[in-house]
C-alpha cells in the first residue's frame, strides 16, 4: 500500500525558474517569516517604509481595505463536466477604507495593496493604481486585466485623497496539473460517486457533494485499516505546483487558484522582472514546476519568447 492516495504529480519533463507562484502577503513585515526561502520563496519585494517604521512615525499608514462588497464571474470550461469552475473573477468590487481618520494615508504608484478578511476563506484581490494597470498594459506582458473597485469612503476627511484603485486579474487560462490519486480509485471512498479530481481541470471535491463525507485527511488523521477516507500527501511533496505546458495559453499573468486563499496567480520569469525592476511591492514569488512534455510549436515559441527581457 502506498504511504498515501492524493498527492502531486512531479513526473515528466519539469522545468525551474520559467513560471513563479505570485503572492501578496497579508503583512509585508512578516513576509520573509510566512513565505520563507527553505520553502522556495528566493524573491521578497518589501514596501518601505515597513510597518513597523511607520508604527514609530505614527501620523502615516499604508492604505488599508476590505471588501464591502463584490460580484464574481465563474468560468465554467472544462469538457469533462460542463458544471466545474475552472477560473473565478471579480466582475464587481466596492471596498471599504480600513484607515482611521487620523491615518495619513501613503500608496506609491507600485504599491500591490491587499485587502484584509473579514473572515478566513473570505476571497482576496490584488489592488493597484492606475498608473500601475496602464505600465503593466503598456508593457507587453499578457493576460492581465485590470477592473475599476469603488471605494465606499462617503466620510473620508476632505484633506484625504485616495487614487483610484484595479483589481488586478490573472485572467491566463489555469493550466495547473490535478492532483494525482494512487493505489486507490479516483472515486469518492464512501459513496463511489466520480471523479474525485478531475484529470482535466483540477478541479476537486475535498467533501464530496453526493454524501457530504471528506474524501482526503492527513496521515496523522487518518484511522488506520477500518478508516475508508483517503490519505493525502504531507505539504511538502506536494507544495511546488507543476504547470501543463501543453495547455498553457501564452499569458505572462496565470490564474492559479484565483481568489481563494492559496496559489492566488502565476506570472512569467519576465513578468516577475519586469515587476522587480518597477520596484513593485510587496509581494512574494517562487518558481514551479513547469512541464514542456507535449507542447505545440506555436507554445514553445511563446515559451522563447517569456524567458527574454521586456523593457520597462
Ligand atoms: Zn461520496
Ligand atoms: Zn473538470
Amino acid at each position: 500500500m502506498p504511504e498515501y492516495h492524493v498527492g502531486q504529480d512531479y513526473s515528466g519533463t519539469l522545468k525551474s525558474d520559467l513560471f513563479f507562484e505570485f503572492v501578496v502577503p497579508e503583512d509585508s513585515d512578516l513576509a520573509h517569516l510566512v513565505y520563507p526561502k527553505q520553502e522556495g520563496w528566493e524573491y521578497i519585494s518589501k514596501r518601505s517604509p515597513t510597518e513597523l517604521e511607520l508604527a514609530e512615525e505614527d501620523t502615516k499608514a499604508w492604505l488599508e481595505v476590505g471588501i464591502l462588497k463584490q460580484k464574481l464571474n465563474r468560468n465554467k470550461n472544462c469538457n469533462t463536466d460542463p458544471s466545474h469552475v475552472t477560473e473565478v473573477y471579480f466582475t464587481e468590487l466596492v471596498l471599504e477604507l480600513f484607515n482611521s481618520d487620523e491615518d495619513e494615508v501613503i500608496l506609491s504608484e507600485f504599491n500591490l495593496t491587499r485587502p484584509w478578511f473579514e473572515m478566513p476563506g473570505d476571497e482576496q484581490a490584488t489592488l493597484v493604481t492606475k498608473a500601475f494597470a496602464d505600465r503593466v498594459r503598456q508593457s507587453g506582458l499578457r493576460g492581465a486585466t485590470f477592473l475599476p473597485a469603488k471605494l465606499n469612503n462617503s466620510e473620508q476627511p476632505a484633506n484625504r485623497k485616495i487614487p483610484p484603485l484595479f483589481a488586478f486579474q490573472f485572467q491566463g487560462k489555469k493550466c495547473l496539473r490535478p492532483f494525482k490519486v494512487q493505489g486507490a480509485e479516483n472515486a469518492c471512498p464512501f459513496c463511489g460517486r466520480k471523479p474525485l479530481i478531475c484529470q482535466e481541470c483540477d478541479f476537486s471535491y475535498s467533501t464530496c457533494p453526493q454524501c457530504d463525507q471528506s474524501a482526503w485527511t492527513p496521515l496523522n488523521k487518518h484511522g488506520g485499516p477500518k478508516d475508508k477516507s483517503l490519505i493525502i500527501s504531507p505539504p511538502e511533496q506536494r507544495e511546488i505546483l507543476v504547470m501543463e505546458g501543453k495547455r498553457w495559453d501564452g499569458s505572462d499573468f496565470v490564474f492559479a487558484n484565483g481568489i481563494e486563499f492559496v496559489n492566488p496567480g502565476i506570472i512569467s520569469k519576465r513578468a516577475l522582472d519586469w515587476l522587480l525592476s518597477i520596484h513593485a511591492a510587496p509581494f512574494c514569488a517562487r518558481s514551479l514546476k513547469f512541464c514542456t512534455d507535449g507542447m505545440s510549436d506555436q507554445q514553445r515559441q511563446q515559451l522563447e519568447e517569456i524567458q527574454k527581457p521586456i523593457h520597462s
